[in-house]
């Protein structure tokens, strides 16, 4: 833990991972696993993690990078945080994202833009850029991130991280800051596969408080992963739409490459389409952008965070709280999504989207038939520049255009370090069926 410490003060000011440190809070915890000692089945006893700052913990500050909940404490942990308590892990402190995990490149945090550590004038991706940066630069070997549309993949391709998005419900929101509730769920960024299997299992299972969360049996995904693992036979569907325009030649070579060595280890390469890609952009922010209306209300200024000095009456709390409170993105989707859901426009825009995600969902179960796993790249270029695309929304959200489709259907997403183009990393996507995650950690892992 205390070498943990060091790692983040030799580097953290360059990369800016973390928001808020844990160490005296951390130092303490470690000395009493010390003192306890270490039970066989606690994996993580006494190993410094990283925590996206949209996981609520109790008593630590959590922000969800947001001006609104700079001063938000709370009083209960994350049922992923509580299962990782169990085990005595030591929280090494929360990590920066864009706010309320709207972004994929942490510029729209409100405190602080994390840098890549491999190159200190580029984005770490989003929203989940803390956690993959801090991961990459050696400060923790693991950190908790939330993708919604792409926000631990996307984090992961860029910083040459792994990173796994489990199948929708496999893991429980409870107590994650809500962003698009059908969209949302936890997941690791680690350095190694095995770390991310031994991990995903650990947050994994059914809760009582989060109704979404699958009641299915956990498999424990590491101990499959040995010597014997093999991916030979293995039927793997490349999208055309994967490799088309918009991807990066140097970006394409690199996963054609990948492409070749499972080939060389034994699996069948297919090319197939899943026609509906070009819709999943629009029709992900009008789905995410309308539930991220609805979940947000809930920050009027009264029950918690920051309200708005000098008010006349009530109606001016929630105004100016929330005018306050918000960044521009935020206050972007927020309008976006009640527009999209107003009496008028409703069938026009949330009931389209949500017929094109059936569309999408459709093109998946098709492939899958035939199929052991989807891959392709995580995102269509390597980490960019900072401010080279934040005055472009529409620019930037093209970025999750290999992503959000995963989300849309509820399938587990991963990426893993592949190569590098332009001397930065590129990662590897891997879709599986739902709830196979256990395939696709079997073929990340012959790749390390
Ligand atoms: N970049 C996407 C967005 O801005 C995905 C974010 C996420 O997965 N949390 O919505």
């Amino acid at each position: 833990t205390k070498a943990t410490y060091e790692n983040i003060a030799a580097d953290d000011d360059d990369v800016k991972a973390f928001l808020t440190l844990n160490k005296d809070g951390a130092l303490k915890q470690a000395a009493e696993v010390d003192q306890q000692g270490i039970k066989a089945d606690q994996l993580v006893a006494g190993i410094p993690l990283g925590v996206k700052d949209n996981i609520v913990t109790k008593d630590i500050k959590t922000t969800a990078a947001s001006k609104i909940l700079s001063n938000f404490t709370p009083i209960y942990d994350a049922t992923v945080i509580e299962k990782l308590k169990a085990q005595n892990f030591i929280n090494a402190g929360k990590l920066n994202l864009d706010e309320f995990a709207m972004g994929g490149s942490t510029e729209n945090s409100a405190f602080q833009t994390t840098h890549n550590p491999w190159d200190l004038t580029r984005v770490p991706g989003g929203s989940s850029g803390g956690s993959a940066a801090a991961v990459a630069a050696g400060e923790v070997i693991a950190a908790l991130g939330t993708d919604t549309g792409g926000s631990i993949r996307l984090p992961a391709s860029y910083n040459g991280v792994v990173g796994m998005k489990p199948t929708y419900g496999r893991v429980s929101r409870w107590g994650i800051i809500a962003f698009g509730s059908s969209l949302d769920q936890v997941g690791w960024l680690t350095r190694s596969v095995k770390d991310n299997a031994q991990l995903t299992s650990l947050i994994s299972g059914h809760d009582d408080r989060d109704l979404t969360s699958s009641t299915k049996e956990v498999p424990n995904f590491a101990s499959q992963l040995n010597d014997d693992t093999n991916v030979k036979g293995l039927r793997i569907a490349v999208p055309k739409e994967y490799l088309g325009e918009g991807v990066d030649e140097n970006v394409k070579e690199v996963i054609q490459a990948a492409l070749k060595h499972y080939e060389s280890l034994g699996a069948i390469i297919d090319e197939v389409s899943l026609p509906n890609t070009k819709y999943g952009v629009a029709a992900y922010y009008i789905i995410s952008s309308s539930e991220a209306s609805s979940n947000l209300q809930r920050f009027d200024g009264i029950r918690y965070g920051v309200r708005a000095k000098d008010v006349e009456n009530l109606e001016d709390v929630y105004v100016r709280s929330r005018s306050e409170g918000f960044g521009d993105e935020v206050k972007r989707r927020i309008m976006l999504g009640t527009f999209s859901l107003s009496a008028g426009f409703y069938d026009a825009y949330f009931i389209k989207a949500s017929q094109i995600r059936t569309l999408i969902r459709q093109d998946f179960e098709k492939v899958f038939e035939d199929h052991d796993l989807v891959m392709g790249p995580a995102g269509p270029t390597v980490a960019y520049k900072i401010g080279s695309n934040i005055t472009d929304p529409k620019a930037m959200y093209m970025n999750d255009v290999l992503t959000v489709p995963v989300n849309m259907a509820g399938l587990p997403g991963m990426s893993i370090p592949a190569g590098f183009a332009d001397n930065m990393p590129v990662g590897l996507q891997i879709i599986g069926k739902p709830f196979d995650e256990q395939t696709m950690y079997n073929a990340a892992y012959t790749f390390e």
